[in-house]
């Protein structure tokens, strides 16, 4: 399993440089996937609102 993969469709993801936080667009199903994690590089489907986590 190569670590820059969509979570959802299984596409290529380019990859590069990244930064945890940063959100990318799949190519393949246009998912918005966050960047949770460089070493190794994680990907999951960003959600579609900010969650509050409260104070
Ligand atoms: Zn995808």
């Amino acid at each position: 399993m190569t670590p820059n993969q969509c979570p959802l469709c299984a596409q290529q993801v380019p990859g590069g440089n990244r930064v945890v936080g940063e959100v990318l667009s799949c190519d393949g199903c246009s998912a918005e996937l966050e960047v949770v994690g460089i070493n190794p590089l994680r990907l999951e489907e960003a959600p579609e609102v900010e969650e509050d986590w409260g104070e």
